[in-house]
């Protein structure tokens, strides 16, 4: 039995998107990858399930169900397609600015049409030239009367095109560092925003990935969040909170990838025997459901630290071990799922493929491994522990 602290309540609604997933979402997963085209039709089925909501507060239309069901409901999605499981992570991910620095009336105008569906959002943090650097951003919002005048772009910004909101980052003062970073939330619409293209993937590839340009864009004073200077801290608070739905989505990819080797390896016989018989599978088998469930202790271990209310500084160092050891477990777990298979693994008849392309992707965004890997160091640094050195020469 898979580590399960969900409630029978939330078990109930986990177990309505594990059906939902296998029944409706699994038969398209491999259409959208070869279509690349944005799946609306699952956008259709999480609103007509309200499958939104579960990543928001009653008071603005969610179901006020947790953090934890919000992760398990990733999981099971990205198990059988993780461009879908993404919709789910990336409304997370564009609404926490709102969520976490936003004013009430920025609430209620905005977080009701995120909570239904109706309206998609994104995270537009990444520049050309700044990725794990994010402070050294080159887009500037310039006050101007009643409005902030955007000038730049951003890259590689999921749900490019689809979004109907955006949370923005730019500089109010060029020359302060980190300190000159503002944030704003930016409607698709605003006169002077534009999707400039979309780029090709390697894999989720029914996600859209694209470039934003800002050319003297109009955005009304009140959009701000939080006051000028607050953007840097506000996107990594915004991280801290979302980086663990990446780590569901690699979770989701791996336990999927493990489900059906484990299935194919009962099925597919070798000197006699199905090869699920043989040792050296057993051994990959084992330590790819041993993976899982340690990825998965992390990934709840967080859900549950957020669910109880613990201070905010405590999530850093938990989000980033989540999301490192879960991508990373993607990437291994759906490498040795391709293994099994043997050349089937390498064709796209057979879902592995696409898995192991599609877990590439979570050890890079929201954060690469590495920048997971300092971010663990520093939490480590501050920490003061008793130590066994203590008094040693
Ligand atoms: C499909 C896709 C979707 C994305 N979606 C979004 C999105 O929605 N919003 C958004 O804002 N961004 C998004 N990104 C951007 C993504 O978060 C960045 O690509 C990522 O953070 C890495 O930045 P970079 O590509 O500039 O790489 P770089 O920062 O140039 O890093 C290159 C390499 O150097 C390593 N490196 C960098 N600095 C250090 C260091 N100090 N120590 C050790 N190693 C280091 C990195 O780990 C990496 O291996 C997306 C990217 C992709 C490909």
């Amino acid at each position: 039995m898979p580590f399960d602290p969900l409630s029978n309540e939330q078990r109930e609604i986990r177990d309505l998107v594990r059906t939902l997933a296998r029944e409706r979402i699994a038969p398209r997963a491999a259409e959208i990858d070869e279509s690349h085209e944005f799946p609306w039709d699952v956008v259709e089925l999480f609103r007509e399930h309200d499958l939104f909501g579960l990543l928001f507060d009653e008071e603005f239309g969610g179901t006020g169900t947790g953090t934890l069901l919000a992760l398990a409901a990733i999981e099971e999605v990205s198990k059988v397609c993780a461009t879908s499981g993404l919709i789910l992570a990336v409304q997370e991910l564009g609404s926490l600015g709102l969520k976490l620095a936003g004013s009430q009336a920025q609430k209620e105008r905005y977080l009701p049409h995120l909570a239904s569906g109706e309206w998609l959002c994104a995270y537009a943090l990444t520049e050309a030239g700044s990725g794990s650097d994010s402070a050294a951003m080159r887009t500037e919002a310039i006050l101007d009367g009643g409005e902030y005048v955007l000038n730049g772009s951003k890259r590689f910004i999921t749900n490019a095109g689809v979004a109907s909101l955006y949370t923005v980052f730019a500089k109010t003062d060029p020359d302060a560092g980190h300190a000159g970073i503002s944030a704003f939330v930016v409607e698709s619409d605003a006169p002077g925003f534009e999707i400039a293209r979309l780029e090709p993937k390697m894999g989720i590839s029914g996600s859209t990935t694209g470039e934003l340009v800002f050319n003297d864009c109009r955005v009304p004073a009140e959009n701000r969040l939080g006051d000028e200077g607050d953007g840097f801290k506000i996107a990594m608070r915004i991280l801290d909170r979302s980086r663990p739905g990446v780590a569901a989505q690699g979770l989701g990819i791996a336990q999927g990838a493990t489900d059906y080797a484990l299935e194919y390896a009962k099925s597919r016989e070798t000197m006699g025997k199905p090869i699920a018989q043989h040792q050296l599978i057993q051994g990959k088998l084992a330590d790819m459901e041993t993976k899982c469930e340690a990825a998965r202790g992390l990934l709840y271990g967080f859900a549950q630290m957020v669910d109880a209310g613990v201070d905010e500084a405590e999530l850093t160092k938990a989000s980033a071990m989540a999301k490192l050891y879960c991508t990373d477990v993607a990437m291994e777990v759906s490498t040795e799922a391709v293994q099994i298979l043997g050349g089937y693994g390498y064709i796209k008849e057979y879902p592995v493929e696409r898995m192991m392309r599609d877990a590439k992707i979570t050890q890079i965004y929201e954060g690469t491994n590495e920048i997971q890997r300092l971010v663990i160091a520093r939490e480590m640094l501050k920490e003061s522990r008793a130590s066994s050195l203590a008094g040693a020469v």
